[in-house]
């Protein structure tokens, strides 16, 4: 069955329709979006609790009334592992909780996780009917994260069926959302996967990147056990290139492997003082909190608690150091960046948060140098006010400098949030394999198939930084790509 026969079928259950008479398109766009509850800024800042509470199940179920069940689900379109929205969204107003969960676990690996942090805004929503009417869009990530949290809750967590094991063994490089997909949809078509991953937890950026009070790492726990559960095998503290070759993994008899070895490296402005005591990346920074629990005084790994903290960058990995340093104690903590806000890659609803927790925005600053004190400790930035000219490459107005407009302002801590670039090792390591001059790995769009015949790759080793659900989508199109390619 095609995916749009799929959609027509179940549009076309009896206990659908009878919701579609039960209301008209009138009353379900006149309904108000819903607001989801958030902790309190004062409190909230000073500890790592998640700070959006979800919805209630009443909640839920009129939010999804607003859903006009379109035969032709644009919203879906939006959607890069392809979510049956109004489906899931149906079941909701149903009072089908359960089901709903299991109709995104068909396509998505983690839908707690993409209810959580995935930029909706620019993906399903921006696509929703609503819109066009002038409306808010259905709010599909707060209804997935309700759906997902319910099962949880609930106690009856579901377990993708998966076919009959075929024997074919296959490996992936990297446990982020990438590689967890990818082996998802591997696992339910009855390969054998085991993933190998370089640090001592599973998970990638959910787990070392994004901070406990946006995404739990207990919520990525139970997505991760139940690809366990699917039969995935993890092997942590295992680095593909390295640990064990691409030769190694052929010995060892796996016939397709899938990288997706994300972007971790850090890149820095190499302005002068970056090296200074106190002057670190966000990677660094939030693992140290994120992974190795160091703002914990039990904890071996320690990590510097400044007062006056700079935070240079403007992206979603900018919001959640600045937030981190604002909850491990800084009075002042500064998002330095050079355009101004209309620019920020964050989304929105980080911003909104961060402002209500007192971050300072120096926007249209651009920092020039870092002097220390006698001891090599970072105490002064030096930052270059900037205006905007016409727009750049990436379509955004590019900053200027405004001549001779120049500040100094006093941190004890600044923290470098300027992007990623991929992890440099399975690029170097797999001869054969073509990477572009930014070191991402080159595939085909429609395979994510790589010039190593066997070799597949997905996320942010192909895209640089990205997100989450793109990530994910790379790992659905590499597992359908890696079994016709197999079974032919
Ligand atoms: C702080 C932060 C906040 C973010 N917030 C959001 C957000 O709110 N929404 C959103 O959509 N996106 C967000 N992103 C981006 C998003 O997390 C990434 O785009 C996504 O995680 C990429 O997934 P991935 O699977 O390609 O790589 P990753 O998540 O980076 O996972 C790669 C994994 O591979 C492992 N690895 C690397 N090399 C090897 C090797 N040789 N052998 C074995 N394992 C290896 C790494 O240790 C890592 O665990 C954020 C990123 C950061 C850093």
């Amino acid at each position: 069955m095609t995916t749009e026969e799929l959609i027509a079928a179940r549009r076309a259950e009896p206990w659908r329709e009878a919701l579609r008479r039960n209301r008209k398109n009138k009353e379900r766009t006149d309904i108000s979006r819903v607001r989801m509850d958030e902790l309190d800024p004062v409190y909230r800042s000073r500890t790592n609790e998640e700070v959006n509470l979800g919805l209630t199940p009443e909640q839920a179920m009129q939010e999804a009334q607003r859903c006009l069940d379109c035969p032709s689900p644009a919203c879906m379109d939006g959607c890069p592992v392809g979510i049956h929205i109004p489906t899931f969204i149906k079941q909701v107003e149903a009072g089908r909780f359960l089901e709903a969960a299991r109709t995104l676990k068909e396509t998505s690996a983690l839908p707690a996780v993409c209810g959580r942090v995935c930029p909706q805004e620019k993906q399903c929503e921006c696509r929703c009917i609503h819109l066009k009417m002038k409306k808010e869009p259905v709010a599909i990530g707060y209804l997935e994260r309700f759906a997902a949290d319910y099962e949880r809750e609930s106690g009856q967590l579901s377990i993708p069926a998966t076919a009959a094991r075929r024997g074919i063994n296959i490996a992936v490089a990297g446990s982020g959302p990438a590689g967890l997909s990818f082996a998802g949809d591997m696992a339910k078509r009855g390969y054998d996967v085991t993933v190998f991953e370089a640090l001592h937890e599973i998970g990638g950026v959910l787990k070392y990147g994004i901070p406990e009070f946006r995404l739990p790492n207990r919520i990525v726990e139970v997505e991760i056990d139940i690809l366990r559960k699917m039969g995935v095998r993890f092997l942590n503290n295992c680095i593909v290139g390295k640990t064990i070759t691409y030769e190694d993994l052929h010995d060892d008899g796996f016939r397709g492997v899938f990288v997706a070895s994300g972007a971790g490296l850090p890149n820095f402005m190499n302005i002068p003082g970056e090296n200074l005591a106190g002057v670190m990346s966000s990677n660094e920074y939030l693992t140290r909190v994120n992974l190795m629990d160091a703002a914990n005084p039990q904890s071996d790994t320690p990590i510097l608690k400044g007062k006056n903290v700079a935070i240079i960058g403007g992206g979603n990995t900018a919001m959640d150091s600045v937030r981190t340093a604002r909850r491990l104690g800084a009075d002042r903590a500064m998002i330095v960046y050079r355009r101004s806000e209309e620019e920020m890659p964050a989304r929105i609803e980080e911003v909104k948060h961060a402002k209500e927790e007192g971050i300072e925005f120096l926007t249209l600053h651009n920092p020039i140098e870092y002097t220390g004190d006698e001891k090599g400790r970072v105490r002064q930035m030096r930052l270059q006010r900037m205006t905007l000219g016409e727009a750049d490459a990436s379509g955004r107005r590019s900053p200027l400098p405004i001549e001779g407009a120049i500040e100094t302002i006093d941190v004890d801590q600044v923290i470098v949030s300027v992007g990623v670039s991929p992890n440099p090792l399975i690029p170097s390591a797999f001869r054969g394999l073509e990477v572009t001059r930014r070191g991402t790995i080159v595939v085909d769009e429609a395979t994510m198939r790589s010039t190593l015949p066997d070799v597949y790759a997905g996320g942010d080793i192909v895209r640089g930084g990205a997100t989450v659900i793109l990530a994910m989508g790379d790992g659905r199109k590499a597992a359908s790509a890696m079994d016709a390619a197999l079974s032919e």
